[in-house]
């Protein structure tokens, strides 16, 4: 939950004699900015929100990294041999490894503005030919072919995203973003 104090009401609390108060109170208000920082670091150029991508989910990276490792601690290539003589779904087991070892590759350790993602978006690189810090800034977005590509993942919520945006602001819109696969529930 995101708690918005006005200036008079920041100092009250924080020059007040109500310590129980002015503690918790200070905590809202610095994980409130840490909050509005967040999701100003985590906006992609195109309006995407960069925490919901797979390829930054650490989680799931973790994990297929640590399978690989143990996989290849228990030569389980050999195993999968042997058995695929009675499961003859082992027989896809070098499918399996090439699937995996293509997934971890598609971890993303930075954000999109930190110069994560696709290094050779295009969208990226005409906002930054432009001069402007990101889509919602630009004009013509509603009817930008550049973000079309996008909704094949994405249906229409970065073009939903820019909106929102354009009219709460870098910093706090992120609590009302849209979908960000079409899967989605
Ligand atoms: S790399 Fe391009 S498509 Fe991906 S999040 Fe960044 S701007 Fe959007
Ligand atoms: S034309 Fe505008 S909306 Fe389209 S990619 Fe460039 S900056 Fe973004």
């Amino acid at each position: 939950m995101n708690y918005v104090f006005s200036p008079k009401t920041k100092l009250a609390i924080l020059f007040g004699r109500n310590t129980d108060l002015r503690t918790i109170c200070t905590f809202y208000i610095l994980t409130g900015s840490l909050e509005m920082k967040k999701d100003k670091e985590f906006t992609a150029y195109c309006g995407l929100y960069c925490g919901d991508c797979v390829p930054s989910n650490k989680k799931l990276f973790d994990a297929a990294e640590k399978l690989g490792e143990e996989l290849e601690k228990n030569q389980f290539d050999k195993y999968a041999e042997l058995k695929s003589r009675k499961n003859n779904v082992f027989d896809d087991y070098e499918t399996f490894r090439k699937v995996l070892s293509a997934l971890t590759e598609l971890r993303c350790p930075k954000t999109c503005i930190n110069g994560g993602g696709n290094p050779n978006c295009k969208i990226r690189e005409c906002v930054l030919k432009k001069g402007i810090n990101d889509c919602w800034e630009c004009s013509v977005f509603e009817d930008c072919q550049l973000l079309e590509p996008l909704s094949a993942y994405h249906g229409d919520t970065p073009k939903v995203n820019l909106r929102l945006i354009k009219e709460y602001g870098i910093e706090k819109w992120a609590d009302k973003r849209g979908k960000h696969y079409i899967w989605d529930k």
